[in-house]
Formats: structure tokens, C-alpha cells, sequence
């Protein structure tokens, strides 16, 4: 891509100086100190345990699970499938700086560009119809459930007036193109030809992506109709089991008061928000993913659900009580008793009496018991029935523990027995519970790759030995000095960890390439990735070398760095280098180990070379013979 033609330019330094890696990812994932470097739970891939390791001392990250990793711009490109001109747009907003125009948009695919502003400009559209005489009944609905002008504002509402060529029409008018339109899901093909707006007579909810720029519409029917609310269809921007309603909206709020409040309705987040209650979310009128689950556990705190309390919104929070669960936490649900929703609820009670219930909220499992209880009638052994798969699903038995203390004593049964319940049908179903299990993490796995096809899962450390220490996957090194002597697989290592020390050293303190060009040549090292930053560290001390004199000229590592990033543009390959910079220490004194790892790097070369040469005796190759033993000859010279 063009990020080594965009990088650079104008700008691009000045965005990089005032920006502040662990500021940013801490937008997505709590974040703590663990030496100097900071640990979360990593946003590309399911865990439990924290490898998702941020340097702010080389502004990098890197994820010792799954090997994803890289600078600023890399993260925002990867969590929200950004290319280098849009994430440098979005750092550059975010600190202030004003970029050229050309500088921001030449790295965008056109294709994108064009449904963004398609989007822009019907979110614009929808809402100049809200305010206008057209959108007199439907300002009138909205301020009957009693929302205020300041609200409808904040949330950008509209109205989509009841013609099937409102869009069309307004579209030729102002020059935005048909297909973008298309595209973005604002309007749609007839079998027979021809095009017509997909949203008529609708209250518009217009729906934004993490970083609140708009990416799709939900629309609700004025009077009668079905159905009651229409959503864009998925896009190339819009996913709806990837978003919240109005993340980018309570991210602050739930950071502040370590809570995010679930909700099923556009219409309850927008109450909840008038009422000052600024940690609410929405999901998207269709079942809950883990991809959603998982962006909410990874801001920290807790998950409260408060959805309706009739009986679809009661088993809709049981099925999302699965979902989180199934990614990996869990959560709370508030009850709003008479009868009433949430949306009514905070509006008859106020914030207050609101917050109270959210205090309250009782523990998905202990909820999940009340549920049944109410449904059975209190007959204990159905009870029993339906909550003991629950609590044999649960993967700590300390929480289980507590949770059949709990629900025992409210049973009234003994502890000692609904322990053995459940142990029993643990073990019936030990093996149809491990098959479901592995299914499931391989969908999770899946899912939780929000990235493009092809990047998915492990591939960006296939070709590393020293890092990606955590992962399971086997690492298939190949080599052609399979008949030379003596420890093969030792050798290979070695020389592994002594192209990558390289690397790391000299990215570390690059005066020292001033000498390390002189002993060893890029062609000698065997990792392409390793062998690439090479030659991008050589030729930048190479055009500083020129213009001084000076025998240490004094380069920035933090220079070097961002060089040696914007010139390689393989994804993968950046985040080995974020996750070489990102591990443990190198053991000494960069000076001495460069020595070391150059030694290591031509003696594994030089074997290499007599194995080939070996061959070539055999096929009875005389002019590469001899260029092989010259050149083990220059080697051998080299390591006396
Ligand atoms: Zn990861």
C-alpha cells in the first residue's frame, strides 16, 4: 500500500511526535503498568490473560499471542480497518495538527472514500429534513417521548420523508454518485432496473462506527408498518455484530464510572444519555456477537444489561448472558420492576432512581436462577433442570461454588446435593461439552479476527522464531543445510536469534550500523524480514554517514524506527519488528552482542555455502564452485 509514499510527507512527523501510543489503544483496551511497558488484554484475538504488551518507550505494540503488532498507525489500521491516510487523518485530528488535504486522502481506496461521503451527506440530508416542514410529525414524535432539541442534536436524528426517490433525486442534484449510494445501503436495485430509496417515512437513526463516523441507518416507521425498525444491510463499512450504538458516545462515561449499561433500543441509549447517564450503548436490533461482547470487556469495568422487563426482553438477556459469557466474562442485569422499560423507567423516576437499579443488578447466573424460578413456578426439580447445565457450564469452580451456595440456600435445597447435580451432568457430558466447546472457539476465532480474509490467525509469526513465544503452533523452519554436521536444529535457532538480535540491537543504538555495514552484508541473513530491516538500517546510516564526518554521528533510535516502519509495507512484518523491540531485554551490551550475533550470522552462512557446494561437486557445476569457495573464503576470513 502507499504508506511508504504517504509517510513522510508533510505532517506526518509532526502527527507521530504529539501522539501517544498508550493514550490511543487505551481507547480500546484497559491498559496497566507492568515495568516499562504496559499489558492488556489483546483486541485481535480471545484471551484470558494479558499478552498484549504497548512500549512507550518505542511507541510499538506487539501481542505475544497471536503476533499482532506495529506503530500507532498500525493499531487504528487493524482495529478499525483503516487505511494509512485515514488513520493518519483520525491521529492528526485528535492532536491538533492540519494536514493538507492531498496528504490525507491519497492513501484511501476510492471506493471507501466515495461511501463515506455518500453517508456524510444522507446523515446531513436526513437531518435538514427533520427540521424543515416535511419533518413536522415526526419532531413531534420525538419530542412525545419527550426527547429535547439538545439530544436530538447530539444524536444527529432525522427523518426520511415518504418518497421512494428522495435520495435519488437529491443525489443528482448535489453530485454524489448512485453506486456509492448503493453501496453504503441507502438505496436499492429493483429486479427489473432502477433504483428507489430503502428508508420512506422513517425516523432516522444514524448509526456510527468506534470512532463516531457514520457507517450505516436504522430507520422506525412513523405510523404503522413493519417492520417497526429497518437497518442499513451490512456493507463494506457496516457490520452489525461488530458495533455498538453510540460507542464512541460512552467511552468516556464508561471509562469514568467503570460501567457500560447495555441496552436493546436506540430509543433507551438516547434517554439514557439526556439523563446524564453516559455509559449506555446499544446493540443493533439482532443478536449479540462476541466481537461486541469483547470491545466492551476490553474497556474494563463492568457490563450492566438493562434491558426491557417483559418476557422478549427477559430472554434476550439470556441470550446475551450466553454470548458474554462465551466470550469470556460476565455480566450484571438491573431489573425494572412494574412492568416498565428502561426508556420509561429513567423518564417517570429520573437518573437517580435509575442508578439504584443498576447498583442492584444482580450477577448473570443469579438472574438466570430468578428467571427460572418465575417460569417454573417454583416446581424445584424443573428448576433444578434448567439451572444445572448453567452452572456446570461455568469454567472456574470457585465461581461456581459460589454460585451453588447461593442458589441452594435460595432453593432451599441442600448445598451438598445441588453440588452433586451438577458434577454428575458435568460428567455425562464431559465429551459432548469438550466437542461443543472446540466448535465454538474455532468460530470465536473467526469472529474475533476483525481484519481482512488472509490475516487472520497466527500467519504473522509463521516466519519468527524468537517471538510468538506463547503460541502453540509449531514453527516450520526450512533449510538447506540439512547435510552439513552436527546439531542441525541448533544451528538454525542460533542463527535465528542472532538475525533478530541484529536487528534489534542496531535498531536500538543505530550508530553502531556504521560499523556493523562493514562486517556483515544483508545477503547473508537467511530471515527475509530480518535480512529487509537491514537494508533499510544500512541505507539510512548510509545517507547520514555521507554528510558527517563524525565517527559516531549520533542518530535517533526513535528516527531509525519510524524510517525502517514506513519503508517496509507488509503488515506482518512490522509487527515482528514491533514484537523483536517489544520483548525481554537483550542479554548485555549492545556493542559486545553485535559482535556475537555477526559471528553467529556468517559462520551459519558459511555452512550453508558448503553445503551447497557439496551439491555442485556432485552435479559437477565448475563456475559456481568456485564462486561458492570464494566466497566461504571472504566468510572464513571474517570469523578469524
Ligand atoms: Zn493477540
Amino acid at each position: 500500500m502507499s504508506r511508504g509514499l504517504l509517510a513522510g510527507r508533510e505532517g506526518v512527523e509532526e502527527v507521530r511526535s504529539r501522539t501517544d501510543i498508550v493514550s490511543v489503544i487505551s481507547e480500546y483496551v484497559s491498559l496497566r503498568k507492568a515495568g516499562k511497558n504496559f499489558v492488556g488484554l489483546c483486541p485481535f484475538h480471545q484471551e484470558r490473560t494479558p499478552s498484549f504488551t504497548v512500549s512507550p518507550d518505542r511507541q510499538m505494540f506487539y501481542c505475544f499471542g497471536c503476533g499482532k503488532g506495529g506503530d500507532v498507525f498500525s493499531f487504528l489500521m487493524m482495529k478499525e480497518n483503516l487505511t494509512f491516510g485515514e488513520a493518519l487523518r483520525v491521529l492528526a485530528d485528535r492532536a491538533g495538527v492540519k494536514l493538507s488535504r492531498a496528504t490525507a486522502e491519497t492513501g484511501s481506496a476510492q471506493k471507501v472514500q466515495e461511501m463515506r461521503k455518500a453517508l456524510e451527506w444522507a446523515e446531513e440530508k436526513f437531518r435538514s429534513v427533520l427540521g424543515s416542514d416535511l419533518g413536522k410529525e415526526c419532531m413531534e414524535y420525538l419530542r412525545s417521548r419527550g426527547l429535547t432539541q439538545e439530544v436530538i442534536s447530539r444524536f444527529r436524528l432525522g427523518y426520511a420523508p415518504p418518497f421512494w426517490d428522495f435520495l435519488l433525486r437529491a443525489a443528482h442534484h448535489d453530485g454524489i454518485s448512485e453506486e456509492a449510494l448503493v453501496d453504503a445501503g441507502l438505496l436499492t436495485r429493483r429486479s427489473e432496473g432502477g433504483l428507489y430509496d430503502r428508508f420512506r417515512d422513517r425516523v432516522i437513526f444514524p448509526i456510527w462506527d468506534g470512532m463516531g463516523r457514520v457507517i450505516g441507518f436504522a430507520g422506525r416507521v412513523l405510523k404503522e408498518g413493519e417492520p417497526k425498525y429497518l437497518n442499513s444491510p451490512d456493507t463494506a463499512l457496516f457490520h452489525k455484530g461488530r458495533h455498538w450504538y453510540a460507542l464512541h458516545l460512552a467511552r468516556e462515561g464508561i471509562r469514568r464510572t467503570g460501567r457500560a449499561v447495555v441496552m436493546e433500543g436506540y430509543m433507551d441509549v438516547i434517554a439514557c444519555h439526556q439523563y446524564g447517564l453516559d455509559n449506555a450503548v446499544g446493540g443493533m436490533g439482532t443478536a449479540l456477537t462476541a466481537d461486541q461482547a469483547r470491545a466492551l470487556f476490553l474497556l474494563g469495568g463492568e457490563v450492566v444489561l438493562a434491558y426491557d422487563s417483559d418476557a422478549a426482553g427477559m430472554q434476550a438477556a439470556e441470550r446475551a448472558i450466553t454470548v458474554f459469557r462465551e466470550a469470556g466474562g460476565r455480566v450484571k442485569v438491573a431489573s425494572f420492576d412494574e412492568g416498565k422499560d428502561p426508556d420509561e423507567y429513567i423518564r417517570s423516576k429520573g437518573k437517580e432512581a435509575f442508578e439504584r437499579q443498576l447498583e442492584e443488578a444482580r450477577l448473570d447466573i443469579m438472574f438466570l436462577y430468578g428467571k427460572y424460578a418465575r417460569e417454573c413456578g417454583g416446581d424445584r426439580v424443573a428448576i433444578k433442570e434448567k439451572i444445572v447445565p448453567v452452572l456446570a457450564s461455568l469454567e472456574s469452580k470457585v465461581e461456581m461454588g459460589e454460585f451453588v451456595r447461593e442458589i441452594a440456600s435460595a432453593m432451599g435445597v441442600l448445598e451438598g446435593d445441588l453440588r452433586a447435580d451438577v458434577e454428575s451432568y458435568q460428567k455425562k457430558n464431559a465429551k459432548t461439552r469438550y466437542e461443543y466447546k472446540k466448535s465454538e472457539n474455532r468460530n470465536t476465532t473467526q469472529h474475533g479476527m476483525t481484519l481482512r480474509p488472509g490475516m487472520a490467525g497466527n500467519s504473522a509469526i509463521r516466519t519468527g522464531s524468537g517471538i510468538g513465544r506463547n503460541t502453540t503452533d509449531s514453527v516450520p523452519i526450512k533449510s538447506n543445510t540439512a547435510s552439513v554436521k552436527g546439531s542441525l536444529s541448533g544451528q538454525v535457532a542460533g542463527r535465528e536469534k542472532a538475525e533478530e538480535g541484529l536487528v534489534r540491537a542496531l535498531l536500538e543504538e543505530p550508530d553502531l550500523a556504521v560499523e556493523v555495514r562493514e562486517w556483515v552484508a544483508p545477503e547473508m541473513v537467511k530471515d527475509p524480514v530480518c535480512r529487509r530491516t537491514l537494508e533499510i538500517i544500512f541505507e539510512y546510516v548510509g545517507k547520514v554517514v555521507q554528510n558527517k564526518s563524525r565517527e559516531r554521528p549520533g542518530i535517533k533510535a526513535e528516527t531509525v524506527l519510524n524510517f525502517v516502519n514506513d519503508s517496509i509495507d507488509d503488515e506482518e512484518a512490522r509487527a515482528r519488528i514491533a514484537g523483536l523491540l517489544v520483548g525481554e531485554e537483550l542479554p548485555g551490551p549492545r556493542e559486545r552482542l553485535v559482535k556475537d550475533y555477526v559471528k553467529t550470522i556468517k559462520k551459519a552462512r558459511s555452512l550453508e555455502l558448503e553445503a551447497e557446494l557439496k551439491r555442485c561437486e556432485a552435479s559437477q557445476d565448475v563456475e559456481r564452485q568456485a564462486l561458492l569457495l570464494k566466497e566461504i573464503q571472504e566468510l572464513r576470513r571474517g570469523l578469524g
